[in-house]
């Protein structure tokens, strides 16, 4: 398994090669790309690489990617007493997701304690910050694409590195299976055999 920092080099290469030839296409006339939807897939890119690794996974322990939360780190300890590593969190699809959903839920648990330490607090509507702030229209459709493109882009390669294949969620979920009924064949009551 690479370390953190070998993930690292690997992203940050890759993603040497993706700039390159998205900035070879769009010179070409092959691709059409906003300066803006470029900004929003490299910072997904690197917020994926650096700080929502699947390897947070093992954040009970010393981490890189929980190292670079600095002093916040602590809040993904959490993250890595339920997510056993290698599990659900280094799947394809739910696995980045499972990160996405613990942040949310984080910001949402500091939203509650602000709100009970300052109950007079009024937060800004969307309405109102789109008047206010023109760029809040990165809430769209346009950048969000690009934002989670960018974001699932590095969580693929920390995976393909990691030798982990794209149907590993699948195989989990038959390996469990398979177990349960392994289990529940063990705890069946075996039936007497009638006496001829
Ligand atoms: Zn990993």
């Amino acid at each position: 398994m690479p370390s953190g920092r070998v993930h690292n080099l690997i992203n940050t290469a890759a993603y040497s090669l993706i700039a390159g030839s998205v900035l070879w296409g769009v010179r070409s006339g092959l691709l059409a790309i906003t300066p803006a939807q470029a900004a929003s897939f490299t910072v997904a890119y690197m917020a994926g690489t650096f700080l929502l690794s699947p390897d947070l996974d093992l954040s009970d322990r010393a981490v890189d990617s929980k190292r670079n939360w600095g002093f916040l780190g602590f809040l993904w300890v959490p993250y890595g007493l339920v997510f056993s590593h290698r599990g659900l969190s280094h799947t394809w699809i739910v696995g980045p997701l499972t990160r996405l959903i613990y942040m949310l839920l984080i910001v949402a648990a500091l939203c509650g304690l602000v709100l009970l330490v300052y109950p007079q607090w009024q937060w800004p509507t969307l309405p109102a910050l789109r008047a206010r702030v023109p760029s809040v229209q990165v809430l769209g459709f346009k950048f969000l694409l690009p934002a989670l493109l960018g974001y699932y882009v590095s969580q693929w390669l920390h995976l393909i590195a990691d030798g982990v294949r794209p149907d590993h969620g699948l195989r989990r979920s038959q390996q469990k299976l398979q177990q349960v009924r392994q289990q529940l064949n063990k705890t069946k009551p075996k039936h007497r055999r009638k006496k001829a």
